[in-house]
Formats: structure tokens, C-alpha cells, sequence
């Protein structure tokens, strides 16, 4: 998404040469429940370096959205 408007839009914090700031190793951007991978993450703009950020996104993704499901489970189990 690089030449996007959309992480400005979404309020992602960016680093000084422009890209999307990533606040941890798995992609996380400054704004919750958005991940960022690839060009629009890093000047390195290389496909494997696109590749290994978006497997790592997805991990990122993944483990949230687990942690979600099993912080909903217990809610429940809480009652
Ligand atoms: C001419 C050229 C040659 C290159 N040669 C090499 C090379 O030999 N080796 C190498 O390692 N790298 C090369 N690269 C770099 C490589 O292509 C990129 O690093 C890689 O494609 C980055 O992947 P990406 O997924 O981050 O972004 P992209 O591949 O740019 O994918 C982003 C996608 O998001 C879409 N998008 C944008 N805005 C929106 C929106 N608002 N909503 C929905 N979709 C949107 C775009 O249409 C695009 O399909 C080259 C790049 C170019 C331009």
C-alpha cells in the first residue's frame, strides 16, 4: 500500500522518512488492531523484506485475536 493515504487516514504514527511506524516486531502500528507490513513499513522495499513483515503481521494478528477470544471465553465462564 505504499503511495496510500489510508494509514494517515487511520491516525498510524509515522516514522520521520514517512513509512508507518511499527511500535513492536510483529507489525503493530501506534493505532490498535492495525498491523503493518512491507513498503509501506520500511524503506528496505525488497520482496522478501515485504514477505517476512507480512508473515509476521500475521502472526501478530493471529495472537490478538486469540488472546480476544479467550478473554471473551472467560468472561463468559465467569459469568
Ligand atoms: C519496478 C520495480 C521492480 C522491483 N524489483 C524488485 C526486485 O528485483 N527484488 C525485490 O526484492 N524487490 C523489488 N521491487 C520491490 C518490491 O516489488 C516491493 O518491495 C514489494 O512488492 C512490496 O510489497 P508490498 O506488499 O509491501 O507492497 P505492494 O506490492 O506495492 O502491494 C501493495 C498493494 O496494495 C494495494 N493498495 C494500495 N492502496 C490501497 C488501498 N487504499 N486499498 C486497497 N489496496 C490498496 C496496491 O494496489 C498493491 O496491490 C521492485 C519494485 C518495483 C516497483
Amino acid at each position: 500500500m505504499a503511495g496510500s493515504d489510508l494509514p494517515q487516514a487511520l491516525g498510524c504514527e509515522l516514522t520521520p522518512t514517512g513509512s508507518v511506524a511499527a511500535i513492536d516486531a510483529m507489525g503493530k502500528s501506534s493505532v490498535p488492531g492495525v498491523f503493518v507490513a512491507g513498503d509501506i513499513a520500511t524503506e528496505m522495499n525488497q520482496l522478501i523484506q515485504a514477505a517476512a513483515m507480512g508473515a509476521m503481521a500475521g502472526a501478530g494478528i493471529n495472537s490478538e485475536l486469540l488472546a480476544e477470544a479467550w478473554e471473551a471465553r472467560g468472561q463468559v465462564a465467569q459469568g
